[in-house]
């Protein structure tokens, strides 16, 4: 028996019912894996559908398979290549690479062959009912529905009117194909579900070529088996389908390719569907697809998660067979973690007071050294200016602290990260009573670079030096929604009625002269802020900086104990 490696898994978790039905192929000598990921490209991927992609090329690479990616763009109305490149860009960034790529409207010719078959074989007939017709003759779940008046039309009339409906002789909506199948099956959506439906629309690769178009149900499971398919794993609502997918692969006596079904990934505080988040679009109720508030795939990139992060969640989450809703804060963990490892620490001022260290000679600088990443030596140390003038941020300082503020208050003493400590002696305030100025001294013995002098104090806190600080645009998000499942709509409501109106909120920084010039994408950690990226809007003028996620981390607890 061949041995099966389980080089992501092993002594971490069991088998998911995915790779138990694999694994029970496998026994049966049924060993070859080749899934596909089958996105629409009417719109951005998500993360729902990152989920998707790390399940159908994680089996894949598991088990020694491929996976393709397929196009499934049997509606023209909605779909165009620019979310066709998007895609593509998306899923190789997540890092997976296809075997082939592939896209349902290459089918469009042996699909229509097929549809010739099946008419000849008397399971598919030309209705002229209206699609509104057809709905309401559908029936119920508990009764049945009415057969068509066109049900029992001739081979002879059904091929030459499917042949006239190709050839472009009638209007949209004007006549539909169906399968003839039953019209009382207690499930509803083998009563005689429409093949192919007219529209004189053109197609973002077929041009004008065709004007009939496949439904679905028709083209996937086709197209799974044109590809030979073995594991075509797709959401749960689908699970109703399964029957007509594998009707239509054992009417043609085609490869018979396999449907199975797992729960879609939903997020707290966001939607996922692409209808909706393409109105937040169009709307202008967000910047683009990749605002970086948007679940969007691009959008978590340019907010600076990294994929390794996004792949770690997906495994988190797992492969469960009924629906739930997971925490937006498990990517933030996931984000963290990450971002701990690999993130360089940098010192940036968000809301600045200005300190002055009145014992600290005019116009003097030095240097001091600061670790650049405490969790890799490799990363090395950095020098970073120091000066009389200095920024603190104001959350730093209390005039009235409460006990147990180990951060800067009148007459107490702070160290600076990797600094001198120093003590505050005067609050400078303005004619309103904001404090303006905070005038310290500090200890020339107390040394830089740490605590080596010995002297212990309690509060370490950031600071950058006023006169060598960068300004630069911060922008700090908020979820999207402020409600925690804006998919569930109160009456007289939509799903906009709940968006946060804080979810974007844009400060001036001041960075520590080494952020002066990174490159979009760059990733670091502001000590004690949060984790930040380098954005796409900079200019050579102004550094603009997202915040990926904040430092707090709510999940600690929950990710030791799994
Ligand atoms: P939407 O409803 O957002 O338009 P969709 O399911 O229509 O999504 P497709 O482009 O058809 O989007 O999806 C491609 C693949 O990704 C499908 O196999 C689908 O089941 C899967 N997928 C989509 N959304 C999710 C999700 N939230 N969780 C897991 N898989 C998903
Ligand atoms: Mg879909």
């Amino acid at each position: 028996m061949n041995e099966i490696l389980h080089e992501s898994s092993v002594g971490e978790r069991s088998l998911n019912f995915l790779e138990e039905i694999i694994e029970s192929d496998i026994r049966q000598g049924r060993t070859r894996v080749h899934t596909r990921f089958p996105p629409e490209p009417n719109g951005y991927l998500h993360i729902g559908h990152a989920k998707s992609i790390c399940l159908n090329f994680g089996l894949a690479k598991k088990y020694n398979g491929l996976c393709n990616l397929r196009f499934d763009d049997t509606n023209p109305v909605r779909e165009d290549v620019e979310y066709v490149d998007s895609i593509k860009e998306d899923v190789r960034w997540l890092g997976f690479e296809w075997a082939g790529e592939y896209y349902a409207s290459d089918y469009f010719e042996q699909l229509c062959e097929w549809a010739f078959e099946l008419i000849r074989k008397g399971k598919a007939y030309v209705d002229d009912q209206t699609q509104e017709e057809i709905r309401q003759t559908r029936g119920t779940v508990t009764v049945p529905g009415q057969e068509s008046p066109w049900r029992n039309r001739t081979v002879e009339e059904n091929l030459d009117l499917f042949t006239r409906m190709r050839a472009g002789e009638f209007m949209d909506g004007a006549k539909v194909l169906r399968a003839k199948i039953n019209m009382a099956h207690p499930n509803m959506l083998l009563r005689d579900p429409i093949m192919y439906r007219i529209l004189h629309s053109k197609h973002h690769r077929t041009g004008d070529k065709w004007c009939i178009y496949p439904m679905y149900d028709y083209a996937h499971g086709e197209s799974d088996s044109i590809e030979r398919i073995t594991h075509s794993i797709c959401t749960l609502e689908f699970d109703v389908h399964r029957s007509l997918y594998d009707w239509f692969i054992i009417e043609l006596g085609i490869f018979p390719s396999r449907q199975y079904e797992f729960a879609r990934l939903n997020l707290t505080y966001t939607v996922m569907s692409k209808r909706k988040l393409l109105q937040l679009v169009q709307d202008g109720l967000v910047v683009g697809w990749d605002d970086p508030r948007m679940p969007t795939i691009c959008a978590l990139r340019r907010r600076g998660y990294t994929s390794e992060s996004i792949r770690a969640f997906a495994d988190r989450v797992g492969v469960a067979k009924r629906d739930n809703v997971i925490d937006l804060g498990l990517l933030e963990f996931c984000v963290r973690e990450d971002l701990n490892r690999i993130a360089e620490r940098r010192m940036a001022v968000l809301d600045p007071i200005k300190v002055v260290i009145t014992n600290y000679p005019e116009g003097k600088t030095e240097t001091i050294s600061c670790v650049n990443n405490p969790e890799n030596e490799a990363a090395g140390r950095r020098e970073v200016p120091f000066s009389r003038e200095l920024y603190i941020d104001r959350d730093d300082f209390m005039e009235n602290p409460p006990k147990k503020y180990f951060r800067l208050s009148p007459g107490s003493e702070v160290r600076l990260r990797y600094g001198y400590i120093i003590k505050c002696e005067n609050v400078l305030k303005d004619a309103k009573g904001e404090i303006v100025e905070l005038h310290c001294t500090y200890d020339s013995e107390s040394g830089s670079g740490g605590s080596s002098d010995g002297r212990k104090v309690k509060g370490i806190i950031h600071w950058v030096s006023a006169p060598h600080a960068v300004p630069a645009e911060i922008r700090l998000f908020d979820r999207l929604f402020s409600k925690e499942s804006p998919d569930d709509v109160e009456e007289g409501k939509t799903f906009r009625d709940y968006l946060n109106p804080d979810s974007l909120k844009v400060v001036t920084g001041y960075l520590e002269p080494a952020l002066a010039d990174v490159a979009v994408g760059g990733k670091f950690q502001f000590e004690r802020l949060g984790y930040f990226c380098k954005d796409k809007d900079s200019t050579a003028a102004v550094a603009v900086f997202n915040r990926t996620v904040t430092l707090k981390d709510s999940w600690a607890k929950i990710a030791m104990k799994a």
